[in-house]
């Protein structure tokens, strides 16, 4: 695959400061696709201040024309979809067809989304004698993880660059080819040079000195709660704002009046999707008790269906620790109804699609997340009793109710402590916001709330 040997600094790709490189693996056969320049602090430095200089000219360009460019970079990812979607797949390992649904056309909803955004936000209020007008927050470092890797970066970048902030983007170590490529689109869109600048390398190098740079006025991360919390720490110690997108353990409640296997059906490819690397993934099934072999049946069948059609995990650590995950199931006592921890393949790092039932809600499968293709099917004896389960976990990210009636489902969802709910399979919106309730997060993403992450408001009175 192809990949550059430097950073992409104030509108050119610069040798990096170090001679350190990343190997990237394809996940699918374990082998080593490219190198990429592992990031040092000097290469962060070097790219926090082109972002800098690059502030103010941006910051006054009119939203019309920052709207313009985020539109010609929607069209030249839409131009290299194919060449996006082959590089997810190789760094990543998501099934070809997947990587164009998913991978190449939400961040392409994304960016549009975006240039239509910065083309009709109202930047300026009044509010009685005042005028409020809405400023970039300034120079954005942006941390993104390798799971939906494109669409992360343009979930931060696009908003960012609509609000007239300039960034810095710190990808994630096993997936920076695509990154590379986003970064091309932006050259090629003729943003102007130093708007966006990327430093591939390390979480704990490059992504540690971005976070902690005084010259980053905000930072945006999305990854583990781990080190969410590090970066919200160190955020605070500068008083920087900071915006956490982190983990998930989100809830499908199957309320008895649904279409139990529609719900689960969905319920078992929502979790199965992205190899189970979803951070809002329905990983808790609930089901009512009169319903429940039913629905344990119905789920075993449809993740077998899953076992030639799923990609690999990202690596070679998280196929270990899904599987860690697998056997702590049993060993607490949970029925395995499909898969189980042995690695369905010999080359490549494969987890077999697998089913738990009986799952406790004190048991760690039913509390942490696995961030792998492993679903969880409990049991409810009543309403309060499932929503008493679907809120006890530290997460709160997503989730999802079916119900005959929507009524019942609406009812239902308001009483969960979580960002997004998608009611009897409502569909993706990329404009409506994203984030996390508890320990899912700070912040949101997507649609006008994602943008006014990157404004600070100034009031003027008259
Ligand atoms: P991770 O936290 O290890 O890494 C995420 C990013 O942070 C990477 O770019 C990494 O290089 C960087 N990083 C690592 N250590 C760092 C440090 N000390 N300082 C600064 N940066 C550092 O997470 P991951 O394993 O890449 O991703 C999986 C996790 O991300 C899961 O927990 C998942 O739920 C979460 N996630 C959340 C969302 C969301 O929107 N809420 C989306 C995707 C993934």
């Amino acid at each position: 695959m192809k990949a550059h040997d430097g950073m992409y600094i104030d509108g050119e790709w610069r040798p990096a400061a170090g001679p350190d490189t990343i190997a990237v693996v394809n996940p699918a056969d374990e082998q080593v696709i490219a190198h990429v320049p592992a990031g040092t602090i000097e290469d962060v430095d070097a790219a926090v201040r082109a972002a800098r200089a690059a502030f103010p000219a941006w910051a006054a360009t009119p939203p019309a024309e920052r709207a313009a460019r985020i539109g010609a970079l929607r069209d030249v990812l839409v131009a290299r979809k194919d060449e996006i979607a082959e590089t997810v797949t190789a760094e990543l390992g998501s099934p070809l067809k997947f990587s164009h649904a998913v991978h190449v056309g939400a961040p392409i909803a994304v960016a549009g989304s975006y240039a239509d955004l910065a083309a009709s936000y109202a930047f300026e209020e009044k509010v009685g004698n005042s005028t409020v007008h809405l400023e970039p927050v300034g120079v954005v470092g942006a941390i993104t993880p390798w799971n939906y890797p494109l669409h992360q970066i343009v979930a931060k970048v696009a908003p960012a660059l609509a609000a007239g902030c300039t960034v810095v983007l710190k990808p994630a170590e096993d997936t920076p080819l695509v990154a590379q490529l986003f970064a091309e689109a932006v050259h090629e869109a003729g943003v102007p040079a130093g708007v966006f600048n990327l430093v591939t390398g390390l979480g704990p190098v490059a992504g540690q000195a971005l976070a902690g740079h005084e010259g980053v006025d905000l930072v945006s991360f999305t990854g583990s709660t781990a080190v969410g919390r590090q970066i919200g720490a160190t955020a605070g110690a500068a008083v920087k704002r900071v915006a956490l997108e982190l983990g998930g353990k989100s809830a499908n409640v199957i309320l008895p009046s649904a279409d139990l296997a529609k719900a689960v059906n969905v319920g078992v490819a929502n979790v199965m999707s992205n190899s189970g690397q979803t951070c809002s993934a329905w990983t808790r099934m609930l089901v009512h008790d009169s319903q429940y072999d039913e629905a344990v049946a119905l789920a075993a069948e449809a993740a077998a269906k899953y076992g030639e059609r799923i990609g690999p995990v990202v690596n070679a650590k998280q196929q270990e620790r899904v599987r860690g995950y697998i056997e702590k199931g049993v060993t607490e006592g949970a029925r395995l109804v499909a898969g189980g921890p042995e690695a369905p393949r010999e080359q490549g790092y494969f987890v077999s699609p697998t089913v738990f039932a009986d799952v406790r809600p004190e048991m760690t499968i039913a509390q942490e997340e696995i961030f792998g293709p492993v679903l969880s099917i409990m049991r409810y004896e009543d309403e309060a009793d499932a929503l008493r389960i679907a809120n006890g976990t530290v997460y709160g990210l997503a989730g999802a109710v079916w119900a005959g009636d929507e009524t019942e489902a609406v009812a239902f969802a308001r009483r969960l402590d979580t960002g997004q709910v998608d009611i009897n399979g409502g569909r993706f919106n990329p404009r409506a916001p994203f984030g996390g309730y508890k320990q899912s997060g700070v912040g949101r993403e997507l649609g006008s709330h994602g943008l006014s992450e990157y404004l600070q408001t100034k009031s003027l009175q008259f």
